[in-house]
C-alpha cells in the first residue's frame, strides 16, 4: 500500500466513511484508518433513526434538573457519574452554560437545516446499486407520550417544530392508535414527525464501506498512536503499521476524537454519551413507525429482518460496561413486543455517542494547522448528520463553498 494519500480520514464510523464518500466523488484519492470498525463504532448499533425532529439541542433549558432528579434512580435513562476530571467539568460548564431559551432559539433553524440536507443526501446516497438492503423507510416517527408531562414536553416541542417549519401532526390516543396499530404501550397521544426516517445502521455502514471501496478508497485496519507536524501543517499520521503521509487529515474518530487533536493544541469538548441497545430478529417487524416512548426516554425501530429498542445517556468516561439496571427498562419495553426468551438471547450493544456541550457538532479546519480537520460531535444524531457532515468536509477541502453555512459548527468555538 502506498504510504502517501491526499487525504487521510481517521475513524472508520458512518461519519469517517460519509467523508470518504464525497472525497472520493471529487476525485481525492484517500486512506481511511480505523483501529476498531464494526467492533467499537457508535455508528453500528444505534437506533437507525433519522431525525430532522430532534431539533432541541440536548443542552436545553431544564436538562440539568432532569438530570439530578434521577442520578439517584438506578434504572433512569440518564445518568451523569460525579468526577473531577477537569475535561469532564469543563464540558459540564459548557453545557450548563447553554441551557438556555436563546441558546434553543439559536440553535433550531441550524438543527433543521442541517438535519434536511443530510436527509436529502441519505437519500440520494439509498438510490445508489448496493444499498437496497439498508432498510430505509421514510414512515416518520412518533413521539408518544403517556403522562401530562410528557403530553406538555410533546406540545412544547410540537410548537418549536411547527414554528420552524417541519411538517409535523398532533395526534390524541385514537389517532395514534389509527396511525400505528401494532402499539402495545400506554399511550394517551402523540406527535407525528412525517419528515423522519429509519434505517439499519449497520447495513449503511456495509454499503457504504463497499461503496468507496469500489470507488478506490482504501482501508487499514491500524490505531493512530500520533501526527507529525512540519510548521503548520500536519504532513504525516502515524500508525502501529507504518507512517502515512498526506496534504489533509480528517479526524472522525467520534468519542475519541479530542485524544487526536489534543497534540495540537485544541481541547476539544466531546464527552462520550453511553447508550444501550437490544435488537431482537423477528419475520416482520410488527411495528412500522419508529416510535420514542417521551416519558421512558427509549425508542423502537423496525428493521429489515428486526427490531431494536434503545435509550440510556450516561456520561461516565470511556467505561464501555453494561449496567444491566439501566437496560432493564429497554428489555422490559422489547418484551412487551416479542417473546420474553427471544429477548433474552440477545445481548445488549453498547456504544458513545460524541457529545458537543451546545449541541451541535464541530465540522471545520483547524485555523494552527489548517489541513487538518475534525468532524465530531454528533451526539444523538451521527447517523443523521454524516452526509451532510461528509459533504462539508469534502466542500472545504476541495476549496469550494460550503453546501450551507458551516460557521455554527466551527471545531475551535469552545477552544
Ligand atoms: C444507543 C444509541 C442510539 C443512537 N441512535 C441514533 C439515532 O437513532 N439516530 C442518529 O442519528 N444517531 C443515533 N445515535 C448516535 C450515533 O450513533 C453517533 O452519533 C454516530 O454513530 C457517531 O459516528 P462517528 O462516525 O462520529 O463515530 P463512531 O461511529 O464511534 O466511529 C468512530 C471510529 O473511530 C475509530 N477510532 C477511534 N480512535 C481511533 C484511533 N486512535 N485510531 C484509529 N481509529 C480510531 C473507532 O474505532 C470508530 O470506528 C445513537 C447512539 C447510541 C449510543
Amino acid at each position: 500500500m502506498s504510504s502517501k494519500a491526499d487525504v487521510i480520514i481517521v475513524g472508520g464510523g458512518l461519519v469517517g466513511l460519509s467523508c470518504a464518500h464525497y472525497l472520493k466523488e471529487q476525485g481525492a484519492d484517500v486512506l481511511l484508518l480505523d483501529r476498531g470498525r464494526y467492533a467499537e463504532s457508535a455508528s453500528a448499533g444505534n437506533a437507525g433513526m433519522i431525525v430532522p425532529s430532534h431539533i432541541i439541542p440536548l443542552s436545553a433549558p431544564g436538562v440539568i434538573a432532569k438530570g439530578l432528579k434521577w442520578l439517584m434512580n438506578p434504572e433512569s435513562p440518564l445518568y451523569i457519574k460525579p468526577s473531577a476530571d477537569p475535561k469532564f467539568m469543563k464540558w459540564l460548564w459548557l453545557f450548563q452554560k447553554h441551557c438556555t431559551v436563546a441558546h434553543v432559539e439559536r440553535s433550531v433553524p441550524i438543527l433543521r437545516d442541517l438535519s434536511l440536507a443530510s436527509k436529502d443526501l441519505l437519500t440520494q446516497l439509498c438510490a445508489l446499486p448496493g444499498f437496497e438492503n439498508v432498510g430505509l423507510e421514510q414512515d416518520g416517527l412518533l413521539m408518544l407520550h403517556a403522562t401530562e408531562k410528557s403530553a406538555k414536553d410533546n406540545a412544547e416541542l410540537a410548537d418549536i417544530a411547527e414554528e420552524a417549519g417541519l411538517d409535523i401532526d398532533r395526534l390524541d390516543r385514537d389517532a395514534t392508535m389509527a396511525l400505528e396499530p401494532a402499539l402495545k404501550t400506554k399511550v394517551t397521544g402523540s406527535v407525528y414527525f412525517r419528515q423522519d426516517a429509519s434505517l439499519d445502521p449497520e447495513r449503511l455502514m456495509r454499503a457504504l464501506e463497499a461503496q468507496v471501496r469500489n470507488a478506490g478508497v482504501r482501508f487499514l485496519d491500524a490505531a493512530v498512536t500520533g501526527l507529525k507536524r512540519s510548521g503548520n501543517r500536519v504532513v504525516a499520521v502515524k500508525t502501529a503499521e507504518g507512517t502515512f503521509e498526506a496534504d489533509h487529515v480528517v479526524m472522525a474518530a467520534g468519542s475519541w476524537t479530542p485524544s487526536l487533536v489534543k497534540g495540537l493544541g485544541l481541547s476539544l469538548p466531546v464527552q462520550p454519551a453511553k447508550g444501550y441497545s437490544v435488537t431482537v430478529p423477528v419475520d416482520e417487524p410488527s411495528i412500522r413507525i419508529p416510535c420514542v416512548l417521551t416519558d421512558e426516554k427509549v425508542t423502537i425501530t423496525p428493521m429489515p429482518g428486526s427490531i431494536r429498542f434503545a435509550g440510556t445517556l450516561a456520561l461516565q468516561g470511556y467505561d464501555m460496561s453494561i449496567d444491566e439496571r439501566r437496560v432493564r427498562p429497554i428489555r422490559r419495553l422489547a418484551e412487551v413486543y416479542c417473546p420474553p426468551a427471544d429477548v433474552a438471547a440477545q445481548e445488549t450493544w453498547a456504544g458513545f455517542r460524541p457529545v458537543s456541550p451546545d449541541g451541535l457538532p464541530y465540522i471545520g479546519a483547524l485555523s494552527k494547522t489548517p489541513n487538518v480537520y475534525v468532524a465530531t460531535g454528533h451526539g444523538m444524531m451521527g447517523v443523521t448528520l454524516a452526509p451532510i457532515t461528509g459533504r462539508l468536509i469534502a466542500d472545504r477541502i476541495g476549496g469550494h463553498t460550503p453546501s450551507l453555512d458551516d460557521a455554527p459548527f466551527s471545531a475551535e468555538r469552545h477552544a
